[in-house]
C-alpha cells in the first residue's frame, strides 16, 4: 500500500502495545517529516535501551547494573517484599511513598487462558529470597484482576508454610485494571490497609 520503507516502519510500530494500524500510519508519516537528527536520537534511544538496561539479579526490576538501586539501598527494609507483576508497577508503588521494603517482579500473573502457570513466573526465585534474606512479610501487590487474585492466592499457599506473613492490598482499587489505574492516594491507602491472607 505504501512505499516499502514507510510500510516497514508502519508494520513495526503497529506491533507495539496500544498502537493500531491508524496510529502506526500517523506516527510513520509524522516521522517522515522530523529532522534527521531527531529521528537518529529516537532510534539510538531504542537501541541503547535494549543494550544497557538489564533486569536486577535479585528482584528483576529494570536496572543498568547487576542489582537495581532499590536492592542496593541499605535503608530499605529487607524483611518486607512487595510482589508485583511488572517492573513498571514498582514505579506506581514507589509513588505512594508508603512502602520502604524491597520488591520482587514476577513477570506476569497466572493465567490458564494465556497458558501461563506458576512455572513461567519467578516464583522459585522468590522462594529462594525468602529463605536467604530473612523475609517476614510478602505483600501480594498483583493487579486487582482475576489473574492477579489467582496469583495472590497461589503466593499465599506457597509461602505461608515457609513461615512468612502474606498480605494482599486492601480493597478499594479499581477492579479489573492494572495497578497503575489507581491514583497514588488510593493505592497508598490500599497498601497501608493491607490484610493478611
Ligand atoms: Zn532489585
Amino acid at each position: 500500500m505504501f512505499e516499502p520503507p514507510v510500510q516497514r516502519l508502519i508494520d513495526e510500530l503497529a506491533r507495539l502495545p496500544g498502537i493500531g494500524r491508524k496510529s502506526a500510519q500517523r506516527l510513520a508519516f509524522h516521522l517522515l517529516h522530523v529532522e534527521k537528527a531527531d529521528a537518529e536520537r529516537l532510534s539510538e534511544a531504542i537501541v541503547e535501551l535494549r543494550e544497557q538496561v538489564k533486569l536486577c539479579a535479585r528482584c528483576f526490576n529494570v536496572t543498568g547494573d547487576v542489582e537495581c538501586s532499590i536492592c542496593r539501598d541499605l535503608r530499605r527494609d529487607p524483611a518486607t517484599i512487595c510482589v508485583v507483576e511488572r517492573p513498571q508497577d514498582i514505579v506506581v508503588v514507589e509513588s505512594t511513598r508508603e512502602f520502604h521494603g524491597r520488591y520482587h517482579v514476577l513477570g506476569g500473573s497466572i493465567s490458564p487462558i494465556a497458558g501461563i502457570g506458576p512455572d513461567q513466573l519467578r516464583m522459585r526465585e522468590l522462594v529462594g529470597r525468602i529463605e536467604n534474606e530473612g523475609v517476614k512479610e510478602v505483600i501480594a501487590a498483583t493487579n486487582p484482576t482475576v489473574e492477579g487474585d489467582t496469583t495472590a492466592l497461589y503466593l499465599a499457599r506457597l509461602l505461608k508454610p515457609l513461615g512468612v506473613k502474606v498480605t494482599r492490598l486492601a480493597s478499594g482499587l479499581p477492579v479489573g485494571g492494572d495497578l497503575d489505574y489507581a491514583d497514588e492516594l488510593t493505592l497508598g491507602r490500599a497498601l497501608t490497609g493491607r490484610q493478611e491472607m
